[in-house]
């Protein structure tokens, strides 16, 4: 998923050169060692995180870019890797080695409640190898930092949720649920090679209580200060995405008339970016702003229930406004052909997001309202719901206490919305609390890099947010 857009919102001084001086950093990531019980207190975590390091290297090597995706690959080196483990797993082809994997450990004794689910997907974006400092797909560990397409988005979790399975089982750590780790192709495209095809051919790998997945991670920095913040996403954006065809009267660009199609699509366009962009809080929004008040990132005196002090602040700030209105970007336009031709038709797509609750039938029922014009047609050419997951579970106050034993008691969890969306809404499609949630502390130089350039993850950040995540499923899973 896309994070840029993020930096505004944070706005962050570049802090990384301070930070590196004061190791602040390494300081922010030391985990300690509180709150685990035998089994797990024998892990040797510097050992894992450098094999995770290297694991995480050779995943990136395999270029499953999207489109084409050619996930099949990185597929197969997920299952010898829970091969070797003792794991079995199966694999998905929707054809075209568009290939994804689940492997499922199952509860001993017999599970008590339904699955956790470590999910993360196979495929990355396109790369521009012209901008990038090391090759993209050399998985290139440079001064503990591992570099590459993916590093981030997402091979990095998938490396850290496979190798918790590996200490699940190498531990013999008695789980009351099964642990099911599923690895899906297409998500950068829509996931129609990837969840939507398994929500069809194999719903039983959606039968599960807890899934985490991309959609929030943490932060170093934020607002201008050191922080250590681990972002929890029980939601985020539906998208709806259109094509906006308008047609009109063909004829000799000498001798222009009303009934370009060209004039009704930009009409159409220059209506639809100027309607009104009201903020509206939604439950996650809500909470994270709570949060920030409380812990004195945002002044005491802001009323966050005030319409004008909520205009102010997302009327500043680009991702604060993302996720408090429904937006829509206009992404591409097509049409004509000569320059003296007027064309009978052109076509414009149009990328909106839509915060919970928003209905996508009634956003563009207002959309056409807005355009008002028989020349135009809105066509929606993908949609779903991404639903929303309870912040008020056990599981909320369970990754709070885990990231405070980890992190320090400064280290603080933060409900968020994510602008982007995940293949989350599958899970939460069936039932599930799905929840974006990568504890791994990035500062906004990091964040820029996820479908940028130079996307990297420093070694000692893949260690702890392993240990971390592994921390929480552990005890999600053991008591029920
Ligand atoms: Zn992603």
């Amino acid at each position: 998923m896309c994070y840029r857009g993020l930096t505004p919102f944070f706005r962050f001084r570049s802090f990384l050169a301070e930070l590196r001086e004061t190791r602040w950093e390494k300081s922010c990531l030391r985990p300690r060692l509180a709150g685990m019980d035998n089994s797990a207190a024998t892990i040797d975590w510097a050992e894992i995180t450098q094999e995770a390091a290297a694991l995480l290297s050779d995943y990136i090597k395999i270029n499953t870019t999207n489109p084409p995706g050619g996930e099949e690959a990185g597929a197969v080196f997920l299952r010898d890797l829970l091969a070797r483990e003792g794991l079995d797993s199966t694999l998905y082809d929707a054809g075209n080695g568009r290939v994804s994997i689940s492997s499922r450990l199952e509860a001993s004794g017999g599970a008590a409640a339904k699955p956790v689910v470590l999910l993360s997907h196979i495929d990355v974006v396109p790369v521009e190898p012209e901008h990038w400092k090391i090759d993209p797909f050399s998985g290139a560990i440079v001064e503990d930092v591992i570099w590459g397409r993916g590093a981030l988005d997402m091979k990095g979790m998938g490396i850290m949720e496979l190798i918790i399975m590996a200490l699940m089982k190498r531990h013999r750590i008695e789980l009351k649920r099964d642990l099911l780790f599923v690895a899906v192709a297409d998500e950068e495209e829509g996931g129609i090679k990837g969840v939507h095809h398994l929500m069809k051919s194999n719903p039983e790998i959606f039968d599960a209580d807890f899934v985490f997945n991309e959609g929030a991670y943490g932060f170093c920095e934020f607002m201008g200060r050191r922080a250590k913040i681990v972002g929890l996403g029980p939601s985020e954006k539906s998208p709806c995405w259109l094509k906006l065809k308008s047609s009109g009267r063909p004829g000799h660009a000498s001798v222009p008339h009303d009934s370009n199609a060209l004039l009704h699509l930009v009409q159409a366009l220059a209506r639809i970016e100027a309607r009104e962009k009201r903020a509206r809080l939604t439950a996650p929004v809500e909470a994270m702003l709570r949060t920030l008040k409380s812990k004195g990132f945002i002044p005491e005196e802001l009323d966050l229930a005030d319409e004008q002090t909520l205009a102010m602040l997302t009327s500043a700030d680009t991702h604060l406004r993302a996720i408090t209105t429904d937006t829509l970007s206009i992404t591409g336009i097509h049409g004509g052909s000569k320059i003296n031709v007027i064309p009978a038709g052109a076509e414009a797509t149009v990328d909106c997001r839509l915060l919970p609750g928003t209905d996508a039938d009634e956003f563009v029922a207002e959309l056409n309202e807005l355009i008002d014009d028989p020349a135009i047609e809105i066509e929606k050419i993908y949609g779903h719901d991404a639903g929303e997951s309870s912040m008020d579970t056990p599981l909320s106050s369970l990754v709070s206490t885990v990231v405070r034993e980890k992190l320090g008691e400064d280290a603080f969890v933060m409900p968020m919305l994510s602008p982007g969306f995940t293949d989350s809404h599958a899970y939460r499609r069936f039932g599930a609390q799905a929840y974006g949630f990568t504890p791994v502390m990035l500062t906004s130089e990091d964040l820029a890099t996820i479908h940028g350039h130079n996307e990297r993850l420093s070694v000692a950040n893949l260690g702890s947010g392993t240990e971390i995540l592994f921390e929480v499923v552990r005890r999600l899973g053991t008591q029920v």
